[in-house]
Order: structure tokens, then sequence, then C-alpha cells
């Protein structure tokens, strides 16, 4: 847990339930008193969350925004607990409000059968992990302000849609401090795979499509690139860290297209 910058706080060691993944979640100080958070955690570790803020001196009801960068429960679960103990707006891309608020219902990955195969992989079991994080299943979420790309949230935020691990994934770009917060639009050195890559296809609901939107965010300059899921964040050089990345999913791509 750190301030990466002045300003931009990363709250790491919040639980997941697939061992070596993680969450990070930031809060980004807009101006004195004033903070956004981009994505929350589950609700067992809203602790580990409140005493970084104690250490930190920033009061949890000075968190006016939380920004949901997409739907998984790991991103969300807490999000309706912390809104009762913050003033916060809820905010999310338009497309995947409808699915956080039940409207539609989402049929996306991971199926509970992939996901009882990779705990097993990673010497867990769904027991073990329902009975700290529940059911994995998320209550419907009311969104306060609907996001599409190109919007500005906070001061420096501004909205880039990046679609396919979800349909409407986002991610949050400061320009001027060159810094992308990027959700799960890559992962970092995590599921015992060294360096940044795009997530498989089994978390990933259009694949092809995900790729495409982690090789658009090169058009941003981003020199820091901020996951949801790292072993470190990335603080310099992620141009060339997020091309090896494009570059390797693309040829896995084509490969499997074949
Ligand atoms: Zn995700």
């Amino acid at each position: 847990m750190a301030q990466i910058v002045p300003g931009v706080h990363s709250i790491d060691g919040l639980d997941h339930p697939i061992p070596t993944v993680g969450m990070v979640s930031y809060l980004i100080e807009e101006k004195p008193g004033d903070y956004t958070l981009v994505d929350t955690c589950f609700a067992c570790s809203i602790p580990t969350f409140e005493s970084y803020l104690s250490e930190a001196s920033i009061d949890i009801k000075d968190i006016n925004r939380i920004v949901l960068t997409h739907l998984h429960p790991d991103h969300v679960e807490a999000v309706n607990a912390l809104k009762k103990k913050t003033a916060a707006k809820i905010y999310s891309h338009w497309i995947e409000a409808a699915y956080l608020s039940h409207e539609l219902q989402y049929n996306g990955p991971p199926d509970r059968d992939a996901l009882e195969h990779v705990l097993k992989l990673m010497g867990t079991s769904i027991d073990i992990v329902t009975e700290k994080f529940g059911n994995l299943k998320v209550g419907p979420i009311v969104i306060d302000g609907l996001l599409k790309d190109g919007d500005k949230i906070g001061n420096t935020l501004q909205v880039i849609h990046t679609p396919g691990h979800t349909p409407g994934h986002i991610s949050l770009y400061d320009k001027e401090r060159r810094i992308l917060i990027g959700g799960d639009i890559l992962f970092n050195s995590i599921l015992n795979t060294d360096g940044l890559f795009v997530p498989p296809p089994v978390v990933t609901k259009d694949w092809q499509t995900s790729i495409v939107s982690a090789k658009n965010i090169l058009n941003l300059k981003v020199d820091k690139l901020l996951l949801a899921h790292q072993s470190t964040p990335i603080l310099e050089n992620a141009q060339q860290m997020i091309e090896k990345a494009v570059s390797v999913a693309t040829t896995q791509k084509n490969t499997v297209t074949k």
C-alpha cells in the first residue's frame, strides 16, 4: 500500500479467491477532502481497506465517487457496503450498468466449472473460497452516473472504453501524469505467469476484442500502468511492456484461429 505519486494511492493487499491474483483499488485525491475510488474489493477486505485509509489519515466520508471498471465480483462486491460508509456516487460505463443493476443478466466467463478448475490448480477449492468470500454472487448495484468513452470524471481522469474482458470495461487515463488505471485490461505477473499479459479467454467475454483494446491504449501516452491484478505496479516504460503483451497475444490468437 502506498502513495504511488502525490495524490494517487494504491490500496493493495485486498483478498482474492484465487491465490496469487490479489486485488488493488486506487484512490485519487481530486482536491483536499475529495477523493475518487477506482474499483472496490470483496466485502471481507473492507477492514484492510479502512486500515489503509486511517494510516493515510483519509476520512472514508471524503470518498465522493466510486468508479467501477467492470462488473466482475472482485471489483464490485463491496460497493453497496462502501456506499453506506461514504458519501460516494457510483459510476460505470453505461453498458456495464445494465448488468450491474441486474436489468440484464450477465452470462460471461468465468463460469463455475472453470473457476473450480483454476482453484484446484492453485491448490484450493470452491468450498474453502465460499467460506471466506460468500457465494461470489453480487446483488443489484444502483449506478448513479453512466459513463461513455471520452467522459471526464473528477479533475483528471478520462474514461477510455476498453471492451473485451467485459462489454463495458473501462480504463481511466490521467493525461498530464501519463497514468492509466487499466482495471483488467492486462494482468502483471500473477497466476504463475511472468510479466504483463492479456487476461486469458477463461476470464474474458471477447478475447479478440480485448487484444484490440490493449493495442488501442498504445495510442495514449502511458508511462505508469496501474492494474487491479499485479505483483508490482508498472511505474515506467509501460508503453514497451504493453507492446510486447499485445504482440504475444496476437501471435496466440493467430495460432488459435488458424
Ligand atoms: Zn475482471
